[in-house]
């Protein structure tokens, strides 16, 4: 915990950069915190106040610009959870929310106002959660999000994976997860061996906006889940002064396949108060999206996607 950077002007201090260059708010820190490992961090270049890294987690003023279709939970999710912790949408998936902690707090995100201290979105609830998935057999997938799922110490995601294992109509775990990419360290010999040591298929899908994320540093952390036969997807998305424009979006495909990652999805923004500054509208995606399908092979390319409340899957932009 020690090699987090939890305030802002300490970062910008490391940076050579002034609160005023980076239109650094108080109030938006206020709101969302700060918090961002250093390995993360390492990957910031100094002094550069448009570094796609550093726009994504550092609280700005912009934050404050409210605008009336931007709302503190575009996806509804607080109202649809007769059961909290428990999503359930899609077919033959759960999404099981196991912590409200993550790696890394990224200013977008669609969960920043999520009430998950009053709707206990905690570990007591999991167990009951866990009773109301064996009573459901259309389930195959369990997906651990949160928060991200390897923010639980090993001792306790042994326990969930074993809970899960025991239910005869559960084939597959899914982990959303960032630790591997901004916290590498976190992909310990012992987690490697929690994981493995399941009895279930594992797939993990992880969170990469830019291919300046992924770095030396990150390479074993990859490697070891990768060869021990769990399934690596990526899902990104797609952000204003980060990830929109098309030399970004091929070099993190390209940097995805040499790590043998597969672009998954790419996500157009949720709408969540405080996240209207990197909105790229639907035009400018698709325009971006159809030079990208001209570029890439098909196996690079990234499904671009939006999350509507209400729908069976996630409704295709393109
Ligand atoms: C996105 C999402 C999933 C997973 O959808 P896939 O298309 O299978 O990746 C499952 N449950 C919820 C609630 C989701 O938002
Ligand atoms: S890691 Fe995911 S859940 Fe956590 S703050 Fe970032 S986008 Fe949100």
């Amino acid at each position: 915990m020690r090699a987090y950077f939890t305030d802002p002007l300490k970062l910008l201090k490391k940076l050579d950069l002034t609160a005023q260059q980076m239109n650094f708010s108080p109030t938006a820190e206020s709101q969302f915190s700060f918090k961002v490992p250093a390995a993360f961090v390492n990957k910031i270049q100094r002094g550069k106040i448009d570094d796609p890294l550093l726009q994504q987690i550092f609280p700005v003023q912009q934050e404050l610009n409210h605008q009336t279709d931007y709302q503190k939970d575009p996806l509804d999710e607080v109202n649809s959870l007769s059961r909290p912790g428990l999503l359930q949408k899609y077919h033959g998936r759960a999404l099981l929310l196991v912590t409200p902690n993550c790696a890394v707090n990224c200013r977008y995100c669609f969960r920043r106002h999520y009430p998950y201290a009053d709707k206990g979105h905690l570990w007591k609830q999991i167990k009951h959660n866990i009773q109301l998935i064996k009573q459901d057999s259309s389930i195959s997938e369990v997906i651990l999000s949160g928060g991200d799922p390897l923010s639980l110490a090993d001792d306790k995601l042994a326990d969930l994976l074993k809970s899960l294992e025991s239910i005869k109509h559960i084939k597959r775990i899914r982990i959303h997860t960032r630790f591997p990419v901004v916290e590498p360290e976190r992909v310990t010999r012992q987690l490697i061996e929690t994981l493995t040591h399941s009895k279930l298929q594992i797939i993990m899908v992880l969170h990469i906006n830019h291919a300046q994320e992924l770095g030396r540093d990150n390479q074993n952390a990859i490697a070891g889940l990768r060869v021990r036969n769990i399934t690596l997807f990526n899902q990104s998305v797609l952000l204003k002064g980060v990830n929109d424009t098309l030399e970004d979006l091929i070099q993190l495909s390209e940097a995805l396949i040499k790590h043998q990652i597969i672009p998954y999805y790419l996500h157009m923004l949720d709408k969540v108060q405080g996240s209207a500054h990197f909105e790229v509208n639907e035009q400018e995606a698709m325009m971006l999206y159809q030079q990208l399908r001209a570029q890439l092979p098909g196996y690079m390319l990234p499904r671009l996607v939006r999350e509507i409340p209400g729908e069976k899957s996630k409704r295709p932009i393109y």
